[in-house]
């Protein structure tokens, strides 16, 4: 079993070295064993998709429908009926491809999206740190494992400080298991503790492990291949509109079979009534719905994607909208998280700044001196201690700087360390790592134990948050020697930690010890480092308070620090709370702190996000969380929409619902945009389609109670439902985003897409007008035209002019309603851009509108007839009325929501 050889026989099995295999090698190893990954479970294949677009419910019943048609065709020849059955099954043909073509068209933006989220690896070659994609990494190759890290292979450990794995995706138990260089009493791979799998998750700690297993050979691959494909879990947008559809269809049905029952006592033929009935029900359940928002949603994540915003879950698309709160960390989302050291203060009151900007460019050092001492003295006792306590900064980090080809690899605080220690020329070869003591956001320190050249005993280099460093200090460092610690010293370093952090300035102290164990070290001094505020932070940070959303910064660092960042981006801050402080505070206390206060969380835990956004949540708060670290993944879980920093640990990403390629909070505000604009859209095209069905229905059932032709007939019931309706509606769901949009509040949390104002306008305000329309051209033109009321007898062609009024009633109206609902609250008037897809579907509508009017074979197929023109003026006043209405009950909407005209 290889994990109990000795690890040179490991690296003499794999023909590998500890600092990795050569480039050509890895080619060579890739085309022997392939790329590391697992066989993709079974492509869909289209083709059967497309067919099962014929045999679902509701196609069933036009098929059904369709064949009655021919069967009464046959018994009654000569009625039109075999016309009719041909156009029933060419909708079905129509639906069935346009619905296939939506739910295409969003599988293949998914998986676009998908693309995105590469998985990356961080490998030694030849000597040389790089970051690869996971699929390249070969056996021989050496693994850097760092916390947060998803391990890329399996992996033998020949380094591990500190490394805890998570093996729940192998073994389900969630307790991660420390790793060491031994493999224990393990019979089986699982069980070696000198091990890392692939799949596993790095939850503290780091380490070196050498590839012995890559692709399905892995245990993690074993595992996927024996389980089946896990189900996709229904999203709750998709659960509403089965819940609506399903609603729908039963109101349908109830429809159906009193118009069945209906048509056949009035003897209009058994068959007949049940074509009728049957594509009655079809017309008005909204199958179309699903694909429509699916794709819409798809298409607003693609857009997101664009603005930098990866949405790994659909339905986080809809709740952004709903966003209240945002918590966010500060470094590198809302500061740039490029440090620069900008000052360095001794422990023996030396002060200095350094000059130059980025990591290449060489800086001046300006010795400020300090009390009792000129710069020019400050610089000749002080140089040498300057450049120690730099060099043991520089020492204890993880960061890699190439001076001549001018890259660097690593944390920035920690590239700005070692950078630094250059611009002083301190040394940092020679020196033999012993252990490190790693760094977490729960410690905020890190410690690294090594051995100086051609000594014996090893030093302990230590650096991190002062509140973490400094209890474990006894002594500080003078010029010439060590000295212990007092009161009036401690005030004094924690006076220049104040001073450095009310300059925005990161702080970092340094210690060390000749010896092991993290106490009782030297004190040596503070490191104070710049992060600029990103670009555009300040804009967006406003645009949230206008969208009335909050902003919480929750960091790591320093409550000052923290603060003076927040007054550059202007947030608003009415208290500064600390880790500590939070402990003290009991759930009530702080859940009402967090009602209605702008609070800055400060030297915060990962752990305590969680609490927050619980918290936060229990006061009705939709929650916004970032998070980059292995212990943000609870709060990442518990906000409802977790956000991951596209360069934090593999954890985070995975736990989060949208991942931020960019780092930039930016970013995640026009990702609430966004959100707020699908959520709107998916109600305009909803709102769309159910107002047409007003038109469909008013007809019918005047028609029952009043002696009147009927007005509408079935084939151009379907004509408007599967034809006219479908490019108009898919263009409201590409609708850019309102003007107003990051002016209103947030969408309530409990209101739902397909709510009362949606059928409110659908149903019963539009639709109205539209049932108006239809009526109001049908009777009118009849009207005009001397028809008697209660004559049922009128000839065929007469009959076809009076539907084709209604339909075109119907149709003129759709017209106007789309772009009314281009806006769901702002002025149609206010409008900027054109929607394309808009404009095509009602160019497309207008030229059904010229087939059916003057196409003969068009005609024949439903039911219409030329009208003279002298009569078309009957469609013009509903879709005015229509429009007017609709532009009026938006201002007042408007006026209700205080926004402005
Ligand atoms: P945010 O949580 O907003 O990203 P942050 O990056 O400052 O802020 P952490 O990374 O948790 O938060 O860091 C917390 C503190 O730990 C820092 O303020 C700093 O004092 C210290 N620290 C950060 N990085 C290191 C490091 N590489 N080595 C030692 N100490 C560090």
């Amino acid at each position: 079993m290889i994990f109990l050889q000795p690890i040179e026989k490991v690296f003499a099995d794999f023909k590998s070295a500890k600092t990795g295999l050569s480039h050509d090698e890895i080619q060579r190893r890739l085309n022997d064993f392939g790329p590391n990954q697992i066989a993709k479970t079974a492509k869909k294949d289209y083709r059967i998709e497309y067919l099962k677009e014929y045999v679902s419910f509701f196609p069933i019943l036009l098929e059904v429908a369709g064949l009655l048609a021919l069967v009464a065709d046959y018994f009654q020849p000569g009625e039109g009926n075999d016309i009719l059955a041909y156009a029933v099954f060419a909708a079905v043909f129509v639906n069935a491809t346009f619905t296939f073509w939506q739910k295409f068209k969003a599988d293949k933006a998914m998986e676009a999206l998908m693309k995105l989220v590469k998985s990356e690896a961080t490998v030694l070659r030849n000597g040389e740190t790089l970051s690869v994609d996971a699929t390249q990494i070969v056996p021989g190759d050496v693994l850097i494992l760092n916390e947060g890290d998803k391990v890329a292979a399996d992996a033998i450990l020949f380094e591990s400080n500190d490394l805890y794995l998570n093996l729940s995706v192998l073994n389900g138990e969630s307790t991660p298991s420390r790793r060491s260089l031994q493999a224990g009493d393990a019979k089986r791979e699982l069980d070696a503790k000198n091990m890392v799998f692939a799949g596993a998750a790095i939850t503290n700690g780091n380490g070196l492990a050498v590839v012995v297993a890559t692709g399905e050979a892995t245990e993690f691959g074993k595992i996927a291949r024996m389980t089946a494909e896990v189900g996709k879990t229904e999203t709750p947008i998709e659960r509403e509109i089965k819940h609506m559809t399903k609603i729908l269809t039963v109101l349908a049905f109830a429809a159906g079979v009193v118009f069945f029952l209906l048509g056949w006592f009035s003897d209009r033929g058994l068959l007949i009534s049940a074509i009728f009935a049957l594509s009655l029900i079809v017309a008005n359940v909204p199958e179309g719905l699903l694909p429509t928002i699916t794709l819409s949603l798809s298409l607003a994540s693609q857009r997101m994607a664009r603005r930098q915003a990866l949405i790994k879950n659909l339905n986080s698309v809809e709740t952004l909208g709903s966003a209240t709160v945002i918590c966010t960390d500060k470094t590198g989302t809302l500061t740039q998280n490029e440090m620069t050291v900008k000052s360095v203060w001794m422990a023996n009151g030396c002060a200095c700044s350094v000059g130059g900007n980025g990591y290449y460019e060489k800086g001046q050092w300006q010795f400020t001196g300090e009390p009792g001492r000129s710069p020019h003295e400050s610089r000749q006792t002080s140089m040498q201690p300057l450049q120690e306590m730099l060099q043991l900064a520089a020492i204890n980090t993880h960061a890699q700087v190439d001076f001549q080809a001018k890259t660097s690899f690593g944390d920035p605080t920690e590239i700005a360390l070692v950078v630094t220690a250059d611009k002083v020329q301190a040394s940092l070869e020679g020196w033999e790592k012993v252990q490190e003591y790693a760094f977490s956001s729960e410690r905020k320190m890190m410690s690294t134990l090594v051995k100086p050249k051609g000594e014996y005993q090893p030093v302990l280099a230590v650096k991190g948050a002062l509140e973490a460093v400094l209890p474990r200090c006894k002594y500080w460092q003078g010029d010439a020697d060590s000295k212990p610690l007092n009161a009036e010293k401690l005030a004094q370093i924690e006076q220049q930690n104040q001073k450095m952090a009310q300059q925005a300035y990161r702080v970092l102290a340094i210690a060390m010890k000749h010896g092991d164990g993290e106490e009782d070290l030297v004190f040596l001094g503070l490191i104070g480092l710049m992060d600029p505020p990103r670009n555009g932070v300040q804009e967006a940070i406003a645009q949230c308070y206008s969208a009335q959303i909050r902003v919480m910064m929750i960091t790591g660092d320093n409550p000052i620090t923290a603060a003076a960042i927040g007054k550059q981006i202007g947030l608003k801050v009415d208290a500064v709370l600390t880790g500590p402080d939070l402990d003290s505070l009991s759930d009530d206390v702080l859940r009402d702190k967090l009602k209605n206060q702008h609070l800055l969380f400060a030297r915060m835990a990962s752990a305590q996000k969680l609490r927050i956004a619980q918290l936060l949540q229990d006061n009705g708060e939709v929650v916004a969380m970032t998070g980059d670290g292995v212990n943000d993944s609870p709060a990442l879980k518990q906000a409802d929409i977790g956000i991951a920093m596209g360069s934090g640990t593999d954890v985070a990403k995975e736990s989060g619902d949208m991942i931020l390629l960019d780092d930039n909070f930016r970013s995640i505000v026009a990702a609430v945009e966004e959100g707020r604009t699908v959520y709107f859209n998916i109600k305009k095209i909803t709102t769309y389609i159910l107002s047409s069905n007003v038109p469909e229905i008013v007809p019918y059932v005047l028609s029952f109670f009043l002696k009147i032709p009927m007005p509408l007939s079935v084939i151009q019931i379907l004509l408007i439902d599967l034809g006219t309706d479908q490019l108009p509606g898919l263009g409201l769901g590409s609708e850019k985003p309102e003007k107003h949009i990051m002016q209103r509040p947030p969408v309530g949390k409990n209101e739902r897409i397909l709510d009362r104002e949606v059928f409110k306008r659908g149903y019963f305000m539009n639709g109205m007008f539209e049932g108006a329309a239809a009526m109001f051209a049908f009777l009118g033109f009849l009207y005009l035209t001397g028809w008697e009321y209660g004559n049922l007898d009128i000839s065929d062609e007469y009959h076809r002019q009076a539907m084709t009024m209604t339909l075109l009633g119907a149709i003129t109206c759709q017209m106007a309603n789309v772009f009314t609902l281009r806006s769901w609250e702002d002025s149609l008037w206010n409008m900027q851009g054109i929607n394309k897809m808009i404009w095509f579907g009602v160019g497309t509508e207008v030229v059904i509108v010229l087939l059916i009017l003057y196409a003969p074979p068009v005609q024949t197929v439903f039911n219409t007839a030329t009208v003279p023109l002298e009569y078309l003026w009957l469609l013009v006043p509903f879709p005015i009325l229509l429009l007017l209405n609709h532009e009026w009950y938006k201002k007042r909407q408007r006026e209700k929501l205080g926004l402005a005209h």
